[in-house]
């Protein structure tokens, strides 16, 4: 029955089987069988949740939330992902691996300090970026997180850090209605962390290459070359891929590519991904396997990209507006949405080259408003 939950085991089969396909597993070297310890989990999680799931886990099967469930491999499989990524992140930093790339479920950035939520149980990004601080002494970690969905459970863990940079791009769907709800641009951080906490909202379905590659132009790269990470930890959900049945977005492996080029210019190159969510499949896979194929220093594939949309627009220069009272260089920047106003063109519409089956009516309905005056900053 539980087959066919879109967080299933056959996630990482196929990404494994496509980097195979594409030659790149012989490229890289593998970490497996390494467990979390506890004493990294309670860095992120009470004790009190850690041995509540320690008792559900020994049972055959349980749910923990109503969409998140576990079965007796579940503790293993959780215990793993955390520690791989763990470890990945250890040798990348002890410049023992150049970077990496995590295939493993399940997922972790919706885990909350006390909850499980949204097929995540340990958080398995932020436990490593805790791990980061705290025991290998780095002092300003980035998290970027391109899940489709907003990282609640990391953004709650670091909201008041100042050394830990969260950045999340996901669908917020005007005024939270996507799920989790979380991610207003208005939440800068609290605290010492005022001004670390970077949201962008998508006002809905459909965004694709262009619209990420000018949030990272207009506002990302900027925060991120100010802020001068030692550590790259992404937070890497494939749901915001083209094809994805939750995301409806249309990211392409390229873009992921793309992104992840821009990502590797940060850090000295130290850049550790780890699998979110995603659940099409082929989309995860070739998605993945372009990433890593970024990290192992491959070609850069060119992009044609189309202009941002205008709804997206607005949600960059909105988060823009909310965060240059903490970071300067935004402040320089030219408005996207100032650009030629008087020349802008309602009638003009471009073809989608994108199936567009799988977009909604609520999203169509943002397409239709894709501006033709827009120069994309980014054009390979
Ligand atoms: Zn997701």
């Amino acid at each position: 029955m539980y087959d066919m939950h879109p967080e299933r085991p056959d996630r990482i089969a196929a990404i494994f089987a496509q980097c195979q396909e594409d030659g790149i597993i012989e490229r890289c070297t593998k970490i497996s069988d390494v467990v979390i310890d506890q004493e990294d989990l309670l860095r992120c999680h009470s004790a009190e949740y850690l041995q509540y799931l320690d008792e559900i886990f020994t049972l055959p099967f349980h749910h923990l939330t109503p969409d998140t469930y576990c079965c007796a491999e579940t503790k293993m499989a959780a215990n793993l992902s955390a520690g791989i990524v763990m470890t990945l992140m250890k040798k990348v930093v002890q410049n023992e691996f150049r970077n990496g790339f995590a295939i493993v479920r399940p997922p972790g950035h919706h885990a909350e300090p006390q909850h499980a939520m949204g097929f995540c149980m340990y958080n398995n990004v932020a436990v490593a970026a805790k791990a980061a601080v705290h025991k290998l002494g780095l002092e300003r970690v980035l998290i970027l997180d391109w899940d489709i969905h907003h990282g609640n459970g990391t953004e709650h863990m670091f909201e008041d850090d100042p050394t830990v940079l969260y950045c999340s791009l996901h669908r917020f769907d005007g005024n939270g209605a996507f799920y989790p709800g979380t991610g207003s641009p208005e939440n800068v951080g609290s605290g010492k962390g005022k001004g670390y906490n970077v949201n962008i909202g998508w006002p809905g379905g459909g965004i694709g290459d262009a619209e990420y590659l000018a949030a990272f132009d207009r506002v990302l790269m900027p925060i991120f070359r100010s802020f001068s990470p030692q550590l790259v930890l992404v937070s890497a959900g494939f749901d915001s891929a083209v094809g994805d049945p939750l995301g409806r977005c249309r990211i392409t492996p390229a873009g992921y590519a793309n992104m992840t080029h821009l990502l590797c210019s940060l850090a000295g190159g130290k850049v550790v991904m780890a699998l979110e969510g995603g659940y099409n499949l082929q989309s995860i896979s070739r998605s993945a396997s372009a990433c890593i194929r970024i990290l192992l220093g491959d070609t850069v594939p060119a992009l044609t990209l189309d202009s941002p949309m205008d709804g997206a627009l607005e949600a960059i220069e909105t988060t823009r507006q909310c965060l240059i009272p903490y970071w300067p260089c935004l402040g320089s920047l030219k408005s996207s949405l100032n650009d030629d106003e008087e020349e802008k063109s309602s009638d003009e519409e471009k073809d989608d080259p994108v199936d567009d089956a799988l977009e909604s009516k609520a999203d169509t309905k943002l397409k239709q408003k894709r501006s033709q005056r827009y120069q994309p900053y980014i054009k390979r």
